[in-house]
């Protein structure tokens, strides 16, 4: 590891005058359990490390007129047990509780599992320069690419590993983003792009922008919700597909569908054509297969992970039929 400066500061001014807006001088910590790696592998030499967990007032999760607002960094593990989203955001708490092991999630907060980098393993290995890192080749198209992308890839073809993100994304969450030229909020899918021309690792936060909270809006009454993950190894590990799904019923027929997926493209994907076939339905077992065929009828298998097509075909019919 490179030797790096660590600040402690105050508040969030004072978080942002740190940081900067060179991320390869400086660099946000929350639970350390993304960027230590990094720092380790010194695949980020930054001269200065800005301890987001010296700030107070970070780590709540709280209720605003109906809309639940989760500070960054709230653990995963507290916010798997909070009250507050027990009875209406069950996908998310089934999501933030399937996040790696205990530890994983005592340790790893939201804000951190929202903006970690990619876990391809070229990225993470020092000797590979790979079209994240500057370099001029995805080493996944031609090497081992069984936990990549199948949706939405190239020319970067990483599987986003966030469990959170979608299941916070099918409940229309937002963010709050505060750096040098004042704050904004985006919906959370839009912290997110397909890296195509801005690489970035997937993540549209300009540089110096810190992730300040996560709003929540009330779900509509007859909102039912549930998040499906299937990972290799049993104990913990990342997805290989997960499905988050808030389905909103009236009259007993889908009025209002979100469903997004993790594990699947280079960013928590969002199945907008799925999801407006559902609207009207009944939710039984033929729409919920034509809402798994919409979603994998334009994949685009890399050599050795045309297992996740059949795999995230069957994991969202279950899903869907989970919540009729
Ligand atoms: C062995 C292992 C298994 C895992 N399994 C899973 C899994 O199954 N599912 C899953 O979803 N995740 C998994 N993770 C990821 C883990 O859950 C953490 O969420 C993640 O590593 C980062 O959280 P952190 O709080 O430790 O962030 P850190 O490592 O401190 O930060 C992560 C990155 O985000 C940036 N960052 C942190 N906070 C902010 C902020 N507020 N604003 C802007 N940038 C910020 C940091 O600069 C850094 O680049 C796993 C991790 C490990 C090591
Ligand atoms: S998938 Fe993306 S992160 Fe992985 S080797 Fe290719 S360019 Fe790098």
């Amino acid at each position: 590891m490179k030797q790096f400066a660590l600040y402690n500061p105050a508040s969030l001014k004072e978080a942002v005058t740190l940081l900067g807006s060179d991320p390869a001088r400086a660099q946000l910590l929350a639970g350390g359990m993304d960027l230590l790696g990094r720092l380790k592998k010194r695949l980020d030499t930054p001269e200065r490390v800005i301890n987001l967990k010296s700030i107070p007032g970070l780590d709540a999760v709280r209720e605003d007129g109906g809309t639940i607002r989760v500070g960054p960094l709230v653990k995963l593990t507290d916010l798997a047990e909070h009250p507050l989203l027990w009875s209406n955001f069950r996908a998310v708490v089934e999501a933030a509780a399937s996040v790696g092991s205990v530890q994983i999630r005592n340790a790893g907060t939201v804000g951190g599992n929202l903006c970690q980098r990619p876990r391809c393993w070229y990225f993470r290995h020092r000797d590979y320069p790979c079209l994240q890192k500057g370099g001029a080749t995805c080493f996944a198209v031609a090497g081992e690419n069984r936990y990549h992308a199948i949706l939405d890839g190239g020319p970067c073809f990483f599987a986003h590993p966030s469990d959170l993100a979608p299941a916070l994304m099918v409940f229309d969450a937002s963010v709050r983003l505060v750096g040098s030229g004042g704050e904004r909020t985006v919906a959370l899918e839009k912290l997110y792009h397909v890296p195509r021309e801005r690489l970035n690792a997937g993540l549209t936060l300009e540089p110096g922008e810190i992730l300040t909270e996560v709003r929540l809006p009330a779900p509509a009454v007859g909102t039912r919700s549930a998040y499906f993950k299937f990972k290799e190894k049993p104990s913990f590990d990342f997805s290989l597909v997960g499905v988050a799904a808030a389905l909103t019923f009236s009259d007993g027929k889908v009025v209002k569908a979100r469903l997004a997926l993790s594990g699947v493209a280079p960013v928590p994907w969002r199945a907008l054509e799925a999801e407006k076939a559902l609207i009207g339905s009944a939710l039984d077992e033929a729409a919920a297969r034509h809402a798994a065929e919409i979603i994998v009828e334009n994949a685009g298998p890399l050599s050795h992970n045309r297992y996740k097509v059949a795999l995230t075909r069957t994991l969202v019919r279950r899903t869907l039929l989970g919540l009729a």
